[in-house]
Protein backbone atom coordinates (compact mmCIF):
# COMPACT_ATOMS: atom_id res chain seq x y z
CA UNK A 1 0.00 0.00 0.00
CA UNK A 2 1.26 3.79 -0.94
CA UNK A 3 1.97 5.41 1.92
CA UNK A 4 -0.71 8.04 3.22
CA UNK A 5 0.80 11.97 3.38
CA UNK A 6 -2.58 13.21 4.37
CA UNK A 7 -5.50 11.13 6.19
CA UNK A 8 -8.85 13.28 7.66
CA UNK A 9 -11.05 11.11 9.97
CA UNK A 10 -14.53 12.70 10.28
CA UNK A 11 -13.28 16.16 10.00
CA UNK A 12 -15.88 19.00 10.81
CA UNK A 13 -15.21 22.42 10.79
CA UNK A 14 -17.09 25.71 11.55
CA UNK A 15 -16.54 29.29 11.86
CA UNK A 16 -18.70 31.00 14.08
CA UNK A 17 -21.69 30.37 12.90
CA UNK A 18 -21.87 28.98 9.25
CA UNK A 19 -20.68 25.19 9.70
CA UNK A 20 -18.67 24.77 6.43
CA UNK A 21 -17.35 21.27 6.45
CA UNK A 22 -18.66 17.95 7.91
CA UNK A 23 -17.65 14.76 7.99
CA UNK A 24 -14.97 14.99 5.87
CA UNK A 25 -12.87 11.80 5.20
CA UNK A 26 -9.94 12.26 3.17
CA UNK A 27 -6.66 10.01 2.02
CA UNK A 28 -4.17 11.54 0.15
CA UNK A 29 -1.16 8.61 -0.84
CA UNK A 30 2.24 9.24 -2.23
CA UNK A 31 1.99 9.89 -5.85
CA UNK A 32 -1.31 11.12 -6.62
CA UNK A 33 -2.94 14.08 -8.46
CA UNK A 34 -5.49 14.96 -7.08
CA UNK A 35 -8.26 17.38 -8.34
CA UNK A 36 -10.13 19.05 -5.52
CA UNK A 37 -13.73 20.43 -7.40
CA UNK A 38 -16.43 22.33 -5.89
CA UNK A 39 -18.28 25.21 -6.46
CA UNK A 40 -17.46 29.04 -4.70
CA UNK A 41 -17.95 28.63 -0.78
CA UNK A 42 -18.39 25.18 -0.90
CA UNK A 43 -15.24 24.89 1.42
CA UNK A 44 -12.30 24.08 -0.42
CA UNK A 45 -10.14 27.12 1.29
CA UNK A 46 -11.02 26.01 4.35
CA UNK A 47 -9.93 22.81 3.95
CA UNK A 48 -7.16 23.57 2.68
CA UNK A 49 -6.40 25.36 5.37
CA UNK A 50 -6.65 22.94 7.67
CA UNK A 51 -4.25 20.62 5.79
CA UNK A 52 -1.75 23.57 6.48
CA UNK A 53 -2.89 23.79 9.88
CA UNK A 54 -3.95 27.16 10.09
CA UNK A 55 -6.78 26.45 11.40
CA UNK A 56 -7.81 23.28 13.52
CA UNK A 57 -10.64 21.06 12.91
CA UNK A 58 -13.55 21.09 15.38
CA UNK A 59 -14.08 17.13 15.69
CA UNK A 60 -11.89 14.76 13.71
CA UNK A 61 -8.66 14.19 12.96
CA UNK A 62 -5.89 14.66 10.71
CA UNK A 63 -2.85 13.01 10.19
CA UNK A 64 0.52 14.18 8.03
CA UNK A 65 2.92 11.81 6.57
CA UNK A 66 1.59 9.47 9.54
CA UNK A 67 1.80 12.17 12.23
CA UNK A 68 -1.34 13.78 14.18
CA UNK A 69 -1.13 17.11 12.36
CA UNK A 70 -0.91 19.16 15.86
CA UNK A 71 2.70 17.65 16.23
CA UNK A 72 3.73 17.33 12.48
CA UNK A 73 7.44 19.18 12.55
CA UNK A 74 7.73 19.07 8.79
CA UNK A 75 6.05 21.87 7.24
CA UNK A 76 8.52 22.42 4.88
CA UNK A 77 7.38 18.82 3.05
CA UNK A 78 4.14 20.77 2.10
CA UNK A 79 4.49 23.46 -0.13
CA UNK A 80 1.41 25.59 -1.00
CA UNK A 81 0.60 28.15 -4.13
CA UNK A 82 -2.26 30.80 -3.21
CA UNK A 83 -4.27 31.73 -6.20
CA UNK A 84 -4.05 35.43 -5.50
CA UNK A 85 0.22 34.87 -5.61
CA UNK A 86 0.60 36.28 -8.97
CA UNK A 87 -0.51 39.32 -8.49
CA UNK A 88 2.62 41.75 -8.65
CA UNK A 89 2.39 44.90 -10.22
CA UNK A 90 5.43 46.21 -12.90
CA UNK A 91 6.63 48.63 -10.35
CA UNK A 92 7.37 45.66 -7.29
CA UNK A 93 11.18 46.02 -6.67
CA UNK A 94 11.99 42.01 -6.84
CA UNK A 95 13.95 39.96 -9.02
CA UNK A 96 12.52 36.47 -10.00
CA UNK A 97 15.74 34.85 -8.50
CA UNK A 98 14.77 37.03 -5.09
CA UNK A 99 11.49 35.92 -4.80
CA UNK A 100 12.40 31.88 -5.19
CA UNK A 101 15.47 32.32 -2.65
CA UNK A 102 12.89 33.35 -0.47
CA UNK A 103 11.09 30.15 -0.32
CA UNK A 104 14.30 28.76 0.91
CA UNK A 105 13.02 30.83 4.32
CA UNK A 106 10.62 27.61 4.45
CA UNK A 107 13.63 24.90 4.64
CA UNK A 108 16.35 26.91 6.83
CA UNK A 109 14.39 28.67 9.02
CA UNK A 110 13.47 32.47 8.93
CA UNK A 111 16.70 34.14 10.88
CA UNK A 112 19.18 30.81 9.30
CA UNK A 113 21.26 31.79 7.04
CA UNK A 114 21.12 30.29 3.55
CA UNK A 115 22.31 27.07 2.22
CA UNK A 116 25.54 27.98 0.75
CA UNK A 117 24.55 26.28 -2.64
CA UNK A 118 20.98 28.61 -2.44
CA UNK A 119 21.85 30.03 -5.88
CA UNK A 120 21.70 26.11 -7.28
CA UNK A 121 18.85 25.28 -5.59
CA UNK A 122 17.45 28.47 -6.69
CA UNK A 123 18.39 27.80 -10.42
CA UNK A 124 17.23 24.41 -9.77
CA UNK A 125 13.53 25.08 -8.97
CA UNK A 126 13.44 27.73 -12.11
CA UNK A 127 14.26 25.29 -14.34
CA UNK A 128 11.82 22.61 -13.59
CA UNK A 129 9.02 25.48 -14.09
CA UNK A 130 10.65 26.85 -17.53
CA UNK A 131 11.78 30.46 -15.90
CA UNK A 132 15.54 29.74 -15.67
CA UNK A 133 16.31 32.96 -18.16
CA UNK A 134 13.84 35.10 -16.26
CA UNK A 135 16.16 34.67 -13.14
CA UNK A 136 17.28 38.40 -13.17
CA UNK A 137 14.00 39.99 -14.29
CA UNK A 138 12.06 42.24 -12.22
CA UNK A 139 8.82 39.72 -10.78
CA UNK A 140 6.34 42.58 -11.88
CA UNK A 141 7.47 42.43 -15.05
CA UNK A 142 6.39 39.06 -16.15
CA UNK A 143 2.94 37.86 -17.22
CA UNK A 144 0.47 36.32 -14.86
CA UNK A 145 1.50 32.48 -16.20
CA UNK A 146 4.97 33.29 -15.97
CA UNK A 147 4.52 34.84 -12.32
CA UNK A 148 2.92 31.97 -11.19
CA UNK A 149 5.76 29.65 -12.78
CA UNK A 150 7.64 31.93 -10.31
CA UNK A 151 5.63 30.94 -7.41
CA UNK A 152 5.57 27.19 -7.97
CA UNK A 153 9.36 27.55 -8.28
CA UNK A 154 9.02 29.31 -5.23
CA UNK A 155 7.22 26.54 -3.74
CA UNK A 156 9.87 24.13 -4.92
CA UNK A 157 13.03 25.50 -3.75
CA UNK A 158 11.93 23.80 -0.19
CA UNK A 159 11.90 20.49 -1.96
CA UNK A 160 8.48 19.53 -0.55
CA UNK A 161 6.96 16.00 -1.15
CA UNK A 162 3.24 17.48 -1.46
CA UNK A 163 2.11 20.62 -3.53
CA UNK A 164 -1.07 22.52 -2.81
CA UNK A 165 -2.18 24.81 -5.92
CA UNK A 166 -5.08 26.60 -5.26
CA UNK A 167 -6.54 27.73 -8.30
CA UNK A 168 -3.10 28.29 -10.21
CA UNK A 169 -4.54 28.82 -13.51
CA UNK A 170 -6.84 32.27 -12.34
CA UNK A 171 -4.80 34.96 -14.61
CA UNK A 172 -3.59 32.60 -16.89
CA UNK A 173 -4.13 33.05 -20.82
CA UNK A 174 -6.20 30.57 -21.63
CA UNK A 175 -3.36 29.55 -24.72
CA UNK A 176 -1.35 28.87 -21.50
CA UNK A 177 -3.35 27.27 -19.66
CA UNK A 178 -2.04 23.39 -21.17
CA UNK A 179 1.32 23.90 -21.25
CA UNK A 180 0.84 24.83 -16.90
CA UNK A 181 -1.06 21.79 -16.74
CA UNK A 182 1.72 19.74 -18.60
CA UNK A 183 4.69 21.02 -16.31
CA UNK A 184 2.26 19.92 -13.19
CA UNK A 185 1.98 17.00 -14.59
CA UNK A 186 6.20 16.67 -14.97
CA UNK A 187 6.40 17.77 -11.53
CA UNK A 188 4.01 15.18 -10.82
CA UNK A 189 5.38 12.14 -12.68
CA UNK A 190 9.00 12.92 -13.04
CA UNK A 191 9.92 14.49 -9.94
CA UNK A 192 7.17 12.59 -7.73
CA UNK A 193 5.85 15.18 -5.60
CA UNK A 194 2.06 14.97 -4.80
CA UNK A 195 -0.52 17.07 -6.10
CA UNK A 196 -3.89 18.73 -4.60
CA UNK A 197 -4.74 21.17 -7.18
CA UNK A 198 -8.24 23.34 -6.72
CA UNK A 199 -9.15 24.14 -9.96
CA UNK A 200 -12.50 24.68 -12.24
CA UNK A 201 -10.81 23.35 -15.20
CA UNK A 202 -12.27 20.46 -15.15
CA UNK A 203 -12.20 19.32 -18.98
CA UNK A 204 -8.23 20.82 -19.47
CA UNK A 205 -6.62 18.99 -16.43
CA UNK A 206 -8.56 15.75 -16.99
CA UNK A 207 -5.86 14.23 -18.91
CA UNK A 208 -3.26 14.75 -15.99
CA UNK A 209 -5.07 13.96 -12.76
CA UNK A 210 -4.95 9.92 -10.88
CA UNK A 211 -8.18 11.33 -8.51
CA UNK A 212 -10.93 13.49 -8.26
CA UNK A 213 -12.39 14.57 -5.02
CA UNK A 214 -16.15 16.61 -5.39
CA UNK A 215 -16.28 18.94 -1.53
CA UNK A 216 -19.90 20.38 -0.54
CA UNK A 217 -19.62 20.77 2.66
CA UNK A 218 -19.18 16.78 2.68
CA UNK A 219 -17.29 14.82 0.08
CA UNK A 220 -19.66 13.57 -2.01
CA UNK A 221 -17.06 11.47 -4.27
CA UNK A 222 -13.53 10.87 -3.47
CA UNK A 223 -11.98 8.12 -5.96
CA UNK A 224 -9.59 7.52 -9.25
CA UNK A 225 -10.42 9.50 -12.24
CA UNK A 226 -11.84 6.99 -14.18
CA UNK A 227 -14.34 6.30 -11.42
CA UNK A 228 -15.46 9.47 -11.79
CA UNK A 229 -15.71 9.45 -15.51
CA UNK A 230 -18.20 6.92 -14.28
CA UNK A 231 -20.85 9.20 -12.63
CA UNK A 232 -24.07 10.80 -14.31
CA UNK A 233 -24.05 14.02 -14.73
CA UNK A 234 -27.26 14.53 -13.26
CA UNK A 235 -26.00 12.75 -10.12
CA UNK A 236 -23.20 15.57 -10.23
CA UNK A 237 -25.54 18.39 -10.44
CA UNK A 238 -27.53 17.04 -7.51
CA UNK A 239 -24.21 17.03 -4.91
CA UNK A 240 -23.72 21.02 -6.18
CA UNK A 241 -27.57 21.87 -6.53
CA UNK A 242 -26.84 23.17 -9.57
CA UNK A 243 -25.34 22.41 -13.57
CA UNK A 244 -21.59 21.79 -12.93
CA UNK A 245 -19.23 20.64 -15.72
CA UNK A 246 -18.45 17.13 -15.65
CA UNK A 247 -14.49 16.08 -16.73
CA UNK A 248 -14.57 14.58 -20.31
P1 LIG B 1 -14.32 27.95 -1.22
O1 LIG B 1 -12.83 28.01 -1.08
O2 LIG B 1 -14.83 26.65 -1.73
O3 LIG B 1 -14.88 29.12 -1.99
P2 LIG B 1 -14.35 28.69 1.59
O4 LIG B 1 -13.71 27.63 2.37
O5 LIG B 1 -13.58 29.93 1.30
O6 LIG B 1 -14.95 28.07 0.25
O7 LIG B 1 -15.66 29.16 2.33
C1 LIG B 1 -16.69 28.27 2.78
C2 LIG B 1 -17.75 29.05 3.58
O8 LIG B 1 -17.16 29.58 4.74
C3 LIG B 1 -18.33 30.23 2.81
O9 LIG B 1 -19.70 30.30 3.12
C4 LIG B 1 -17.60 31.41 3.38
O10 LIG B 1 -18.40 32.56 3.34
C5 LIG B 1 -17.33 30.98 4.82
N1 LIG B 1 -16.09 31.57 5.36
C6 LIG B 1 -14.87 31.49 4.80
N2 LIG B 1 -13.93 32.11 5.59
C7 LIG B 1 -14.61 32.58 6.65
C8 LIG B 1 -14.23 33.32 7.82
N3 LIG B 1 -12.95 33.65 8.06
N4 LIG B 1 -15.19 33.64 8.71
C9 LIG B 1 -16.48 33.28 8.51
N5 LIG B 1 -16.92 32.60 7.44
C10 LIG B 1 -16.00 32.24 6.51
Amino acid sequence: MKKPLIEMKNVSFQYEYTQVLKNISLRVEEGDFLALLGQNGSGKSTLLKLILGLLKPMTGEIELFGENANHFKHREWIGYVSQKSNAFNSGFPATVQEVVKSGLAKKTGLFKSLPKNADELVYHALADVGMESFAKRNIGQLSGGQQQRVFIARALVAQPKLLILDEPTVGIDHENVQAFYDMLAHLNVQHQITMILVTHDVDIVSDRISHVACLNQTIHFHGYKNDFDTISQEQIDAWYGHSVRKIH
